[in-house]
């Protein structure tokens, strides 16, 4: 059985629903990442939704949740810049988003000193 990420049927418009069917059949779940095959731009899977190619994080943002509130980005908790899996996905500003990759990036397992 394949795995699909997706709402309700019944609550999702006419296009939020091609934008799932299509993303869904597209993908493959690593993990819990719902990692895209298809084509790609700056590192980003690309697919046509509402009117116009999006990143498929916020084309399936768009299709679950809504729009991305102006002035926002969608951060990959994850890491993964091809996963879509709306729960890796968070919205953020821009500072916000920087400091988090950066704190990601730098982030090291270490040896921590016993506390006397
Ligand atoms: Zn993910």
């Amino acid at each position: 059985m394949r795995f699909a990420l997706c709402l309700p049927w019944r609550v999702l418009t006419p296009e939020a629903k091609s934008v799932m069917d299509r993303l869904n059949r597209r993908s493959a779940m690593v993990d819990e990442c719902l990692v895209w095959l298809g084509p790609e731009s700056g590192g980003y899977g690309t697919i046509y939704a509402f009117g116009r190619p999006r990143g498929v994080h916020i084309a399936a943002w768009m299709a679950m949740i809504g729009p991305v509130p102006e002035g926002l980005e969608l951060d990959h908790r994850c890491e993964q810049p091809l996963c879509w899996n709306v729960s890796h996905l968070q919205a953020v500003t821009h500072e916000e988003n920087s400091r988090l990759v950066q704190a990601r990036r730098h982030a090291r397992w270490v040896e921590w000193p016993e506390v006397e």
